[in-house]
């Protein structure tokens, strides 16, 4: 049986983010999501957060400590794309993407460390992705950002891996995602050759591995990037 914990996933209104949060729920534990419109799954609890700014994520802490106890497990999920060639990126699409994936991330895990130094426990996860490591045409400002969150988990790790605290980073290749679902058969068939898996990965598969990232098994697992891709990016 695993210890229940207070949780909070970013962006737990759709996509992976939702599914994070349905099964951290099934598991037991109390979770909260961020959401900027809609709601979390049912047994979750939703607050209001803009990752972009600090006074938003620091309200939304405040209001799930007050509500479910200190936040200990964190899953840095929201994110954003703002894709295109890198002669034609802007100054702003590339901003956008760094400041939401990458920012987002520091602040969500920066404002988590409080409470989970006086606890001595925490489990921080980010949500990247294959392209972080393994590149993207068209992808330029997206792909940095998710490398940061390398950088990221390792530093907190060196940081904060003595005082009980894990941070890793858990990198989905395609899911089946409403996006990924409107793309023309065609489309999908070549991507499907490139992945050794030859298949998409449900939003469910991405989701088992967070949770057990958080639970007492994966303890001693810190500073690693966890693929959920097919095989897709293995090499790095
Ligand atoms: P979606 O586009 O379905 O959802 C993105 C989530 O992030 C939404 O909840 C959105 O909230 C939230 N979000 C975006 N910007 C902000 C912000 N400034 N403040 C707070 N929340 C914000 O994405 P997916 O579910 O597809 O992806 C989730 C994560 O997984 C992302 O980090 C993505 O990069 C990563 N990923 C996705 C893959 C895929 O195939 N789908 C593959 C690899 C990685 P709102 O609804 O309010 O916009």
């Amino acid at each position: 049986m695993t210890t229940p914990r207070t949780v909070l996933v970013t962006g737990g209104n759709r996509g992976i983010g939702f599914a994070i949060a349905t099964q951290f729920v099934a598991e037991g534990h109390r979770v909260a999501v961020t959401a900027r419109s809609g709601s979390g799954p049912e047994g979750a609890l939703t607050v209001t957060a803009d990752v972009t700014d600090a006074a938003s994520v620091d309200a939304a802490f405040t209001e799930v400590e007050a509500k479910l106890g200190p936040v200990e497990v964190v899953v840095a999920n929201a994110g954003v794309t703002r894709d295109t060639l890198l002669m034609r990126m802007s100054e702003e699409d590339f901003d956008t993407v760094v400041d939401t994936n990458l920012g987002g991330s520091f602040r969500v895990v920066k404002r988590a460390s409080k409470g989970m130094l006086k606890a001595r426990f925490g489990r921080v996860i980010f949500i990247s992705s294959v392209v972080g490591l393994f590149g993207s045409a068209g992808q330029v400002n997206y792909a940095a950002s998710k490398a940061g969150l390398v950088g990221m988990a390792r530093s907190i790790t060196r940081e904060l891996g003595a005082r009980g605290i894990t941070a890793n980073v858990v990198a989905p290749g395609f899911i089946q995602t409403d996006m990924t679902a409107e793309l023309p058969e065609a489309t999908q068939a070549e991507y499907k050759k490139s992945i050794p898996a030859g298949r998409f990965a449900s939003v469910d598969e991405v989701a088992r591995v967070v949770t057990w990232l958080a639970g007492e098994d994966a303890g001693y697992i810190s500073g690693a990037v966890i693929p959920v891709d097919g095989g897709l990016g293995m090499g790095h």
